[in-house]
């Protein structure tokens, strides 16, 4: 299968844009050595009179992955619990679908939880400290706003974009797929979303 090469073609005007955009790896580079991994969704860049890649400096992750989190520890129930070196406790945890998973919580499992909640602080951290409008992750301009996704209101699926100041819809089409091998470059970009460098990134996803 692979990345989809897509493009989109508005229902008003008829301009043509390259729809899914592929995404290189990029880093915020922070204060302290803190890096964070940069969110993006698509926008309409004036700039670049198109759609793009721009930074998404809301909060939805951080909270999603919380959230997450804590519906799985608030659920959890110990049926036996014992302590050994290795694991913690048996526990039973309900999952966002309403469905059960039975899990030995070992320290590891501990540890990944203070990982969770320590990637979400960095994030919000670093969202409550940025006064910076988001940028285009493409040319660096802050002349650009989200694009709005349009959905079917029969079928519920996702049909496009709407085209920003046209009253047309981008309707999205996929010509075929790209096979892509693990990114060989890292994007850094400082705590204002200015990029700075590029690095070799190939031995991470
Ligand atoms: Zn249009
Ligand atoms: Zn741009």
């Amino acid at each position: 299968m692979g990345f989809p090469i897509s493009r989109c073609t508005c229902s008003s005007c008829g301009k043509v844009e390259p729809g899914w955009i592929w995404s290189p790896r990029r880093m915020y580079q922070l204060e302290h050595g803190v890096r964070i991994a940069v969110n993006y969704c698509y926008g309409w860049c004036s700039s670049c009179d198109g759609i793009q890649h721009v930074e998404d400096l809301t909060m939805a992750d951080a909270m999603a992955s919380l959230r997450r989190l804590s519906t799985s520890l608030r659920s959890a129930s110990t049926r036996r619990g014992w302590f050994t070196r290795k694991v913690v406790r048996r526990s039973f945890h309900k999952l966002d679908d309403g469905s059960s998973i039975a899990h030995e919580t070992s320290t590891a499992d501990l540890h990944e939880m203070g990982e969770v909640i320590e990637s979400a602080y960095e994030r919000i951290n670093f969202l409550l400290s940025r006064t910076t409008p988001p940028r285009c992750l493409k040319c660096g301009s802050q002349n650009l706003s989200r694009l709005t996704v349009v959905v079917d209101s029969e079928t519920g699926e996702t049909q496009g974009w709407k085209h920003h100041g046209c009253d047309g819809v981008f309707l999205i089409s996929v010509i075929g797929h790209w096979n892509l091998g693990a990114s060989k470059v890292r994007l850094v970009y400082d705590h204002d979303g200015v990029f700075s460098h590029e690095e070799p990134g190939a031995s991470e996803r």
